[in-house]
């Protein structure tokens, strides 16, 4: 880019400012978990409405709170991914230090969500007000990635072919750093593994039960027992969702939910299957029945290096933030 390209750049972030900090405070008060950002997504999609974009889709790929806006046309065509999802229990007010949000509301945005929006969406329309100023041709996708803490709405805008048409799609993550992270991100499959048992009096009648927590915890040991034995690149970790409602009742039913990550997608499918097998075992060994059910997946990132590499440059070209003395206290 030219110095009076970087200007022109400059000038139009600095214009979107007040839009960037509107939608982080707004969203971080939103605190709205995965597949319930209603007001988080309508707020975003009202913003671009406001500076000129089409809402092209709604609800897009079957998700709910997902959307897609778009300005200008023809090529090249750049999209820019917008999240605003917050995670269960890290409800905090606006401040850097641990203290519950007096609205009593419980979630939050942990590691920042609730500018990963906020950037995106400043950097769609001070490129918009760029390229209309410049008449240059080209098409500016913001995609409204819902769910990402969870199923993640890419998946399912993937599967539907609607990124198929970019020429390259820009996400950011807030960080510690101002750098372009050009890594590969590892691949994921997300599964809720069911038992299912058979209830009767614990004290009464034990015999007559077969418990479906017992099932789980004979499962979650088998996964502890497999980490021995996976590469070092594996993580594998769960919860139990549902595990029994009253200790005198045989339970009949337990859930776990479980992340199985690696380098890439090979490995994954590998240590699923053999998930697979030990809710089998598991299953088996107390008369009880499984269900493996692979609710969502995901790729490792696959990085840009002739891209990761321009961005790099303007980057350095522009600097590293300026703090006060109050900021770094
Ligand atoms: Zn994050």
């Amino acid at each position: 880019m030219t110095t009076s390209s970087y200007e022109l750049v400059d000038l139009a972030v600095e214009q979107a400012t007040p839009v960037i900090k509107r939608i982080a405070k707004e969203v971080w008060q939103f605190a709205e978990l995965s597949l319930q950002e209603l007001r988080s997504a309508q707020l975003i999609m009202d913003i671009l409405l406001e500076q000129g974009f089409t809402i092209t889709s709604k609800g897009t790929a079957g998700v709910p709170t997902a959307f897609i806006a778009e300005y200008g046309s023809g090529t090249p065509t750049l999209g820019l991914l917008v999240e605003y999802d917050a995670l269960p229990g890290l409800g905090n007010e606006a401040v850097p230090y641990r203290e519950l949000r007096k609205d009593q509301v419980t979630s939050g945005h942990g590691c920042g969500h609730n500018l990963l929006g906020a950037g995106s969406v400043g950097a769609a329309i001070a490129l918009k007000n760029v390229v209309a100023e410049q008449q240059i041709p080209g098409t500016i996708r913001v995609y409204g990635c819902a769910a990402e803490e969870t199923e993640g709405a890419k998946v399912y805008m993937a599967r539907e072919g609607l990124f198929d048409d970019l020429d390259a799609a820009l996400h950011w993550h807030p960080s510690s750093s101002a750098e372009v992270s050009n890594y590969r991100s590892t691949a994921v499959d997300q599964m809720k593994i069911e038992f299912f048992g058979k209830g009767a009096h614990a004290g009464g009648s034990p015999w007559l039960g077969r418990s479906a927590v017992h099932a789980a915890e004979l499962f979650a040991h088998g996964i502890n027992l497999m980490r021995e034995h996976v590469e070092p690149t594996a993580r594998l970790h769960y919860i139990y969702e549902s595990a029994g409602i009253a200790p005198n009742i045989v339970p009949d039913y337990a859930r776990l939910c479980l992340y199985i990550r690696d380098c890439d997608r090979t490995h994954v499918e590998a240590s699923s299957a053999w998930v697979k097998q030990i809710a089998e075992g598991a299953a088996l060994a107390t008369q009880t029945t499984a269900k493996v059910l692979l609710y969502t997946g995901m790729y490792d990132l696959l990085p840009n290096s002739p891209l990761a590499a321009r961005m790099q440059g303007h980057i350095e070209h522009i600097g590293a933030p300026a703090f006060s003395e109050e900021e770094q206290a």
